[in-house]
Formats: structure tokens, C-alpha cells, sequence
């Protein structure tokens, strides 16, 4: 069915980098055979589901949408497609991404832009923007994205899909092409707020190659599922309603709060006084975490090498010039200038001290309210070539998902009305650390 349906739509919507329908074949004829045998055990036994290209895969082509990786096979699976195959899904592909996951519109990708299913001339967001539009196209059931600093719950919101990014440590990153690894967390992309739930019990968990993936329990998620909101405390900052976030998405928001309010939760206002430092402080935090991580892509142990090279010096040089898009070479140089001694205690040290402020805005609202609810964006998807040649206005977009990343805590995208030109928007719940069944009890009940 899922392949029918990529016939149907994928020329359209150019989600997949990396399509493997004999492997998928293979997979569910298997599952067949254990149903048959009455050994089917998996908890997503036989569902289709994409995976972003970020998530190494043995076997399969893993990109991170670069030219530096376009042919790199990996010879291992993640934890998350290792616990996939555990819960008995069936792999259909590879999603496409911003190059190494920097990139709110999937223009950053080496290969295609996929575009927004609700209308073709617009973006799906991004990092994960495949992941997103592949679920809202009704190509995958569901998908797994990476959340750095919005990445899956921006393109969930202007795809009008479900995306979580768990609490930092509740999933491991083993397997995952380190962006910021301190930022970093792989999560689900659904249709639904029970499937959302379903997918991150079958992929979290503690991880002795992850020593980052955190030793608590794994709750049962979808019992948390209960329609029951009545005495929820929910704390509204007025920074996510403030400047700069859009009428539309600000009503949406108030709509929302109302639905709640009918099903017996209480909201105030609050502040989140750091939240305007947040978008400085990330960029130079993820560059500088970038420029470190990326540093392993010089030719020699994967991926693309050049031919133009005379000294290894050079084969280095080259090699990056010819296999890195523009964004990640503008990361790159941030965050080494950040890092290097004299810039060092003004920028990435200032930048980390920020991250303790903001970390503790949170606890502090976390001390009297269960839920923190805003806008995802500040406004609905924008067109197609809109923001390319801007890289501030784009960064611009992540203003109200980045503090989440950086306090380490669970959010949540929902699905919350549309926009006048007619594509959705998103709300955002966010929780206390390892507090993924409340904010799913939330938006279950509001959705
Ligand atoms: N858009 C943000 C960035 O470009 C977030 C990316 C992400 O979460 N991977 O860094």
C-alpha cells in the first residue's frame, strides 16, 4: 500500500532520497510468514515507516542528504532501527533532510527540495521536512525524524502532522550523524497522538553504546492517553505570543487554550525572561558542536574523496570544498571562530552560560505548572525560495523551538487549524524532563 501510494504522489512531493522496495518486500513477506506461524510479536508489527537520512541504516544508503556522504553504505544499524526491527515494522526508505540537518526548509539539501503536501509551492520545513511531508502525504504511516533545535516539530507543524522530540537521554543517538550532540534527539513523526506514543515506547530506552541515553523507566505512553485534562496547570509565556509570532498563529494558540479550558485545564501567563537570547546562543552552541563533529568527514574514512589532489593537506581541503553545501561551510566557520582561543570566553562560553539561564526560566515555571503551551512557529510554511538567500530571517524560524533543545526537555507539535491561505498550524506542549505522558495526555485530549 505505501509503495501505491508513493507512485501515486512521490514525483510530486520528493520525500524519499532512497527508496528500497525490494528490502521492504522482503521484510514484510517475512513478517507474513512469522503471522502465519502465529509468531508475530512486534508492537508496530507490519507498519510502514520512513526513516530520516541522518539514522544510520546497515546496508542502505545513509546521506544526510550531502554530497559528502552520496554514496555511503553504512555497515551498522542505529538503536532506533535496531529496536524498529524489534517492534516488526517494514523500513520503505530513506527521507530526505537539510544537509546534516541545518536547515529549516529542506532547500539545504544536496540532492531535491520535497515539498509541502497541502500545496506544492510551499516548504515542509525541515530539518526533517521528509519525514513530515511523507506522513502527511500518506506515503508512510509514520516516520522518525531529529530534533536539534526544532527540526522535527517545525516541518510537523506546517505539514499538519504529530512530532515529538523526546527529553534529551530518552533516546539514543547511537547511529545518529552527530549534529550538536548535546542538543541532538532522534523522535517520532505520526498522524496521531496514540501513534506518536506507540513509536516512542518502541524506541526509547537506556543504551550502553549511547552514554548520553538516560537509565529511567520507559513508560507505558499510550496509557497516559486518557482524555482526562481537568486540573492541568498550563503556563502560557508571553514571549511565545509576544513580537514577532504572527496573528494567526497567536489565535490559534488562544482557540486552543479555550478548548482547553473547556475540558477543565487552568492556564496564566508567564515569562520565560531568557527566551530572547535563545536564537544567539544556539547558533554559536550548534556551530561550535558542528565544527567538531563534522571534522571526521575529510576524505579518508568515509564518503566522498576528490580526485584533484596533489598532498594530503590538500585532498582534505578539497574533499570539504566539493562535498559541503554552503550552510554547513557557514556553521563550520562560526563555530571554529567560536572556539578558538581569544573568541573562546566571549562567545561559546558566553553562549553555554545563556543555556544554564534558560534552562533554569524552565524549571522555574516547571516549579507550579504541569504544561507549557505556544505557538510551534510564528507563522504558517513560507513559499518555496522565499527565505534562501537570508540565512537570518530563516534561523528567525526556530525562535520558538530552540529553548526547548537547550533546557534539554520534551515539546510537542499538534496539529491546531489552518492559516487563511489555507496550510495548518502547529501547537507546541512542552514538559518537565522524562514528562513525555503528560504533554501527550494534553494534546491527546485537545487534538
Ligand atoms: N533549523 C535549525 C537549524 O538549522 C534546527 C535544525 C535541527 O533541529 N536539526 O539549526
Amino acid at each position: 500500500e505505501s509503495y501505491k501510494r508513493i507512485g501515486q504522489v512521490e514525483d510530486k512531493v520528493k520525500a524519499f532520497l532512497t527508496l528500497d522496495e525490494e528490502n521492504a518486500r522482503n521484510q514484510a513477506k517475512r513478517l507474513d510468514d512469522q503471522l502465519v506461524k502465529g509468531e508475530n510479536e512486534g508492537a508496530l508489527f507490519g507498519m510502514p515507516i520512513g526513516v530520516k537520512d541522518n539514522i544510520v541504516t546497515k546496508n542502505l544508503r545513509t546521506t544526510c542528504a550531502s554530497k559528502i556522504l552520496e554514496n555511503f553504505d553504512p555497515i551498522y544499524d542505529a538503536t532506533v532501527v535496531q529496536k524498529l526491527q524489534k517492534a516488526e515494522t517494514v523500513t520503505i526508505g530513506k527521507l530526505n533532510m537539510d544537509e546534516f540537518a541545518m536547515g529549516s526548509s529542506n532547500e539545504n539539501s544536496a540532492f531535491q527540495a520535497t515539498r509541502n503536501p497541502w500545496n506544492t509551492e510551499y516548504v515542509p520545513g525541515g530539518s526533517s521536512g521528509g519525514s513530515a511531508a511523507s506522513v502527511a502525504s500518506g506515503e508512510v504511516l509514520f516516520s522518525l525524524g531529529s530534533d536539534t533545535g526544532g527540526s522535527i516539530r517545525q516541518p510537523a507543524a506546517y505539514c499538519g502532522v504529530v512530532g515529538l522530540k523526546p527529553t534529551y537521554g530518552r533516546v539514543s543517538r547511537f547511529g545518529l550523524v552527530a549534529f550538536a550532540s548535546s542538543l541532538d534527539q532522534i523522535g517520532p513523526v505520526t498522524r496521531t497522538v496514540e501513534d506518536n506514543a506507540y513509536l516512542l515506547e518502541a524506541i526509547s530506552g537506556v543504551d550502553p553504546m549511547d552514554s548520553t541515553s538516560a537509565n529511567v523507566d520507559v513508560p507505558n505512553f499510550v496509557n497516559s492517553l486518557t482524555g482526562d485534562v481537568r486540573g492541568l496547570k498550563i503556563a502560557v509565556p508571553k514571549e511565545y505570543l509576544g513580537e514577532g509570532v504572527g496573528e494567526e498563529a497567536r489565535n490559534s494558540v488562544l482557540e486552543a487554550l479555550k478548548v482547553l479550558e473547556g475540558l477543565g485545564a487552568q492556564w496564566e501567563e508567564v515569562s520565560l525572561p531568557h527566551s530572547k537570547y535563545a536564537l544567539a546562543a544556539y547558533y554559536l552552541l550548534s556551530s561550535s558542536e558542528a565544527s567538531a563533529n563534522l571534522s571526521r568527514f575529510d576524505g579518508v574514512r568515509y564518503g566522498h574523496r576528490t580526485d584533484n589532489a596533489e598532498t594530503l593537506i590538500e585532498m582534505y581541503k578539497q574533499t570539504r570544498a566539493e562535498g559541503f553545501g554552503d550552510e554547513v561551510k557557514r556553521r563550520i566557520m562560526l563555530g571554529t571562530f567560536s572556539l578558538s582561543s581569544g573568541y573562546y570566553d566571549a562567545y561559546y562560553k558566553k553562549a553555554q552560560k545563556v543555556r544554564t539561564l534558560i534552562k533554569k526560566d524552565f524549571e522555574d515555571v516547571f516549579e507550579k505548572y504541569d504544561v507549557i503551551v505556544g505557538p510551534t512557529t510564528p507563522t504558517p510554511a513560507f513559499k518555496i525560495g522565499e527565505k534562501v538567500d537570508d540565512p537570518l530571517t530563516m534561523y528567525a524560524n526556530d525562535i520558538l523551538t530552540i529553548p526547548v533543545n537547550l533546557a534539554g526537555v520534551p515539546g510537542i507539535s499538534v496539529p491546531c487549524g489552518y492559516a487563511a491561505n489555507g496550510l495548518p498550524l502547529g501547537l507546541q506542549m512542552i514538559g518537565k524532563h522524562f514528562d513525555e505522558s503528560t504533554i501527550y495526555r494534553a494534546a491527546h485530549a485537545f487534538e
